[in-house]
């Protein structure tokens, strides 16, 4: 009584980077991880296979349909989203830890899971990875060279969906230089 509260802290904590499937959200965020350790990444659990030199538990929680059922039902992902016949899902409990200790934390997500952060937590901040032009996302999407052409088709097919909703986030990056974009994205989750 008397006296006024202290001001919440409106620092956004939670930051979710989204965008077009190839448009290099990895390449970034693994660029801006070498310099910042300490910058925590949320590790999805996915149906999808590991691509070559993919770990467990590093890349993502590779888990069967079955398993990915139980998460879900279980109530133990934050969202999830079925992407190009795979479904993604970010766990929980990690992520709310680290929140609760005031913790900088970042999602690297699809756009449909961007969405219902936004939904269950309106503080986030999202930001979106545009790539320089429609073609370089094609050229990078076709160079990955580790997908067959029908995949790469369903992929392209998404990210012209995808691109679409960029005036839905707060931010928009473009990928021109992944230097410059690990820089952005550090200055916006105010770690340097
Ligand atoms: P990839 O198969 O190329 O690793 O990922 C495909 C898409 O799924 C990418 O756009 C990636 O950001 C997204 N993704 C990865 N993890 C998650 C997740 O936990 N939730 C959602 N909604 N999307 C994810």
């Amino acid at each position: 009584r008397g006296t006024t509260p202290e001001p919440p802290d409106v620092r956004p904590r939670l930051t979710v980077l989204s965008g077009p499937s190839g448009v290099g959200k990895s390449t970034v965020v693994a660029h801006m991880r070498k310099a910042h350790p300490e910058v925590w990444l949320s590790v999805s659990a996915t149906t999808r296979k590991p691509r070559p030199g993919e770990k467990d538990g590093v890349h993502y929680f590779f888990v069967t349909d079955d398993e990915m059922d139980k998460l879900i039902a279980n109530g133990e992902l934050l969202e999830w989203a079925e992407f190009a016949g795979n479904r993604y899902g970010t766990p929980r409990g990690a992520v709310l830890e680290r929140l609760e200790r005031g913790e900088p934390v970042l999602l690297e997500i699809d756009l449909q899971g961007a969405r219902q952060v936004r939904e269950t937590m309106p503080d986030a901040q999202l930001v979106f990875l545009a790539p320089p032009s429609w073609d370089e996302l094609v050229r990078r999407l076709t160079g990955r060279g580790t997908e067959p052409p029908e995949v790469i088709e369903r992929r392209l097919d998404a990210a012209k969906v995808e691109l679409a909703a960029e005036p839905e986030f707060d931010v928009t990056l473009v990928n021109t230089s992944v230097e410059d974009v690990a820089r952005e994205l550090l200055a916006l989750m105010d770690v340097v």
